[in-house]
């Protein structure tokens, strides 16, 4: 079976060139036809010679997703599901704004970790993406919103890698793929702009750091250990101390490289500033963002964000509250708006960055916790529900 070329970053290209006979700067050359051009056809890739391209036509493909549906939301998200083939499709959204635009990748066909309030984790999960099925979906997502990357048209400016699926799940393909938005033979992205959520897979954050230390965001969602066990069950594996000292690790660890607040949340209630304590110490570097979902009754009380700021204490870092958006039998609600706002005051007052993330794409079911795809569940998750819920 031919090898597919977007699983390989450059070296992983390179290597692979030079085990054939061909020199190792021809690397370089097809990643730029490949992920700044879009090129899929190797007749098209004009500054190879034949013989390359008749090695690349004979062992080698581009395997192009298959999009098995396109929706556009009333306020320009875009979302896509992507065909992984077995009855399986995965969600890939896209997020335009006045001056960046934000794709959500996925990492896995469903997940096996089962947040409580998670509509990802209530699919089941199937299995691990390839790296050219994880970039596939930035290469393809370039192509549909006619990005010319060689011509300095840019159209997806950030990545989060907040999609179906635990990313730190399924490291090598993650990182592999990581490697290549960063490359400036490839699409180039600064760090800053590439983010990778993790629910706290507490040794893989620490090979993170040393392999693609990219911007760090912890899917938090509670104050304490009784609590995060319920809605973040890989709690009980690596609970918060263990998780919130990897994080120190990684911002300590991280390279040097300034990062700043981004300014892609909702504005700060005003007085307020993009200012925390670890700012007012010198120059901003490195934070990590916690996802903080707001579920009505359950996390989002005046002593939760007090439990929130005693527990984090002077970790760089911001937080992220998200609307819970309900989904069928999800079991839970949305906190109303009020609750949101004294959290996140609270949260400002004791000298943290807090921005509420906005709702985009609900008509599409493009929100974040929304995505579904189509997975076929080999966890025997959806049975054991099943029978749980037949129990007398
Ligand atoms: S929140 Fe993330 S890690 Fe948890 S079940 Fe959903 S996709 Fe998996």
């Amino acid at each position: 079976m031919a090898i597919d070329l977007l699983d390989f970053d450059t070296e992983g290209l390179a290597a692979w060139l030079v085990a054939r006979g061909e020199k190792p700067f021809r690397a370089r050359q097809v990643m730029r036809w490949l992920h700044r051009d879009g090129e899929a056809d190797f007749d098209q890739m004009t500054d190879l010679s034949k013989s390359l391209r008749a090695l690349l036509a004979a062992e080698a493909e581009v395997r192009k997703p298959t999009v098995m549906r396109d929706a556009i939301a009333l306020d320009g998200t875009r979302k896509w599901l992507l065909d992984v083939g077995t009855g399986n499709g995965i969600e890939t959204v896209f997020i335009p704004e006045t001056n960046r635009g934000t794709l959500c990748i996925s990492s896995q066909v469903g997940c096996a970790l089962e947040c409580a309030f998670c509509s990802t984790g209530r699919q089941g999960f199937n299995r691990n993406l390839t790296a050219g099925e994880i970039i596939g979906q930035l290469w393809h997502a370039n192509r549909a919103l006619g990005a010319d990357l060689a011509a300095g048209r840019r159209v997806v400016t950030n990545v989060v890698m907040m999609g179906m699926g635990e990313p730190l799940a399924n490291f090598d393909a993650v990182v592999t793929a990581l490697r290549v938005m960063l490359d400036d033979h490839a699409y180039g992205l600064s760090r800053r702009r590439v983010t990778l959520s993790t629910s706290g897979m507490v040794p893989w954050i620490d090979r993170l750091r040393e392999a693609c230390p990219v911007s760090l965001a912890v899917s938090l969602h509670a104050p304490n250990d009784a609590l995060r066990d319920v809605l973040v069950p890989i709690n009980r594996k690596w609970p918060l101390q263990a998780l919130l000292a990897a994080c120190r690790r990684y911002v300590e660890g991280a390279a040097r490289l300034p990062v700043g607040i981004d300014d892609d949340e909702e504005a700060l209630p005003p007085g307020s500033v993009a200012r925390t304590k670890w700012q007012r110490q010198g120059s901003p570097r490195d934070f990590v963002t916690f996802e903080y979902v707001m579920l009505k009754g359950v996390n989002d009380s005046p002593m939760h964000a007090r439990q929130l700021v005693d527990l984090i204490e002077d970790l760089p870092c911001k937080f992220n509250l998200i609307p819970f958006n309900p989904f069928p039998d999800g079991g839970f609600e949305r906190s109303p708006a009020a609750a949101v706002s004294a959290f996140q005051a609270h949260l400002i007052e004791a000298g943290f960055v807090a921005t509420v993330r906005k709702t985009r794409g609900d008509d599409i079911d493009g929100a974040c916790g929304q995505l579904a795809g189509q997975v076929q569940d080999r966890t025997q998750r959806t049975a054991r529900r099943a029978d749980a819920a037949a129990a007398p």
